[in-house]
């Protein structure tokens, strides 16, 4: 098995291998068996089963995988992944993970104290969307602890939250899954580079006021999904201090910037914040899953998600309970992500994932620079961005004579899914594409990779060129 998963690993660091062999599904359901027998199959077949499972895999850590916001694997990660499977164990009491739950409070308390909070709280959740959904519950519950016990009925209105246009879309579901629903939450315009604008935010929660509503969160992005941009926290905070509403800093993709003091200026006014997310399984490389949400106020958390368990969390125990963190979320068993994290952090130290962030802003500026240098070929979109995501059109030759604007963009958003078709078929090269408001599907590279060097950089700007000139 060990043996499988290294050969797995070393075509993943293989520039020579595919990212991909793809297959339609009704292929790969085809070529391989995923039947559940009622006959046991002997170990000779379960290693073929996981020989196979790999074969079909993308290789997400393949150093031209630039298609989501987590690439790469880092292999000290995936050593504590490894323990972590072998110890299996819940993460609820301290009572079963006594050193991993010692690893998580060490860890989170940290990570509060680079963010700048003075004490505080924070949970490791299963993912930002759900980290972000545990902000939700917490404002609303601050304002109106009732709703825990009495539900909605108790509240004295509709209440509604803000976000901006280009936050994440875990924002809306949170406002579903919540019971506010959707047209709750509120998008507030952004300017060009994808930053809210603080007067519309205003603007906005005046208005909610006159229509009968009661504003009580507003959520700014440090790093956006698609344009990697960061909301003017300052600015967003007076807003919230005015109209007493919570405020909470969606730093999912952003976050591992906070580890670099050159880039801290990014997040100015974080302090002011009540909440932040922040998924170190995105630009930190820790492996999937590991997300974390802090919260400036201590026990808010608890009071907010405690049930008391009878079965888990009797308060008789003989060590100290509050170490029980299993009461402050809405999980029973929740997952060991802390150990792959901790582990990465011990080998890297904090100054080894500052040195990790610059180089990815020098790698995406490498990137930009080498589009600008071809301008025929790509037309960016956001011409410096703020974090790795560098958003672009590819322009086939036939396009090049074709005066730029609307009309273009909108052939060039057609083209755009082709492309990705053919890097998919052919292997070679994985970048994401989507829409973004009114402009059409365009590409959306992200460099979170540290395999990742210049040449990388250099072979994805040619093999765009290569598969997509013809178009
Ligand atoms: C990725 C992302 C999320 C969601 O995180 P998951 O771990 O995928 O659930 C939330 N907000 C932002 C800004 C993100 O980029």
């Amino acid at each position: 098995m060990t043996e499988i998963l290294m050969d797995f690993l070393h075509k993943t660091f293989d520039r020579s291998s595919k990212i991909l062999d793809f297959h339609h599904p009704e292929q790969l359901l085809e070529i391989i068996d995923l039947s559940l027998p009622n006959q046991p199959k002997n170990i000779e077949q379960l290693l073929a089963d996981c020989r196979d499972t790999l074969t079909y895999q993308v290789k997400t850590g393949h150093p031209r995988f630039f298609n989501q916001l987590s690439n790469g694997v880092d292999v000290i990660s995936m050593a504590g992944e490894w323990l972590t499977a072998t110890a299996n164990t819940n993460m609820f009491t301290y009572e079963i993970s006594p050193v991993f739950i010692l690893m998580e409070h060490m860890t989170l308390k940290k990570m509060r104290e680079i963010i700048g909070y003075k004490g505080g709280d924070s949970i490791l959740a299963p993912g930002g969307t759900i980290s972000n959904l545990y902000a939700v519950l917490a404002a609303r519950y601050r304002k109106y602890p009732r709703v825990k016990s009495e539900g909605l009925q108790s509240l004295p209105g509709p209440l509604v939250m803000f976000t901006s246009e280009h936050s994440h879309f875990s924002m809306m579901s949170a406002a579903a899954a919540s019971g506010l629903g959707t047209d709750n939450c509120i998008s507030v315009p952004c300017n060009e580079k994808g930053q809210m604008i603080p007067a519309e935010l205003e603007r906005l929660v005046l208005k909610s006021i006159s229509d009968g509503k009661i504003p009580f969160m507003v959520t700014g992005t440090a790093g956006s999904t698609v344009f990697g941009a960061f909301d003017p926290i300052n600015p967003i905070a007076d807003i919230c201090e005015k109209h007493h509403l919570w405020l909470h800093i969606d730093a999912a993709w952003g976050g591992g910037l906070l580890m670099s003091e050159k880039f801290r200026y990014k997040f100015e006014g974080i302090t002011r914040a009540d909440s932040v997310t922040w998924n170190p399984h995105k630009m930190m490389n820790v492996l999937l899953q590991c997300s974390t949400v802090h919260f400036k106020q201590n026990s808010l958390l608890y009071h907010c998600n405690r049930m008391c368990a009878d079965y888990l969390f009797q308060q008789d125990k003989h060590y100290d309970v509050t170490y029980d963190t299993g009461d402050k979320v809405i999980q029973c068993g929740r997952h060991n992500d802390i150990f792959k994290f901790w582990l990465l952090w011990r080998a890297k130290g904090t100054e080894g994932f500052a040195k990790q962030m610059e180089r990815f802003i020098e790698l995406t500026q490498y990137l930009v620079e080498g589009l600008l240098k071809r301008p025929e070929r790509f037309q960016l979109i956001v011409a410096e961005p703020e974090c790795t995501n560098v958003c672009f059109w590819y322009v086939p030759t036939r396009f090049r004579t074709m005066a730029p604007g609307p009309e273009r963009d909108r052939l060039l958003g057609q083209i755009t899914p082709i492309l990705k078709g053919r890097m998919m078929s052919t292997g070679t090269l994985m970048v994401g594409y989507q829409p973004q408001g009114k402009l059409p599907n365009f590409f959306r590279c992200i460099i979170s990779n540290q395999a990742v060097t210049e040449e990388d950089v250099d072979f994805l700007v040619e093999e765009m060129d290569r598969l997509g000139h013809d178009l």
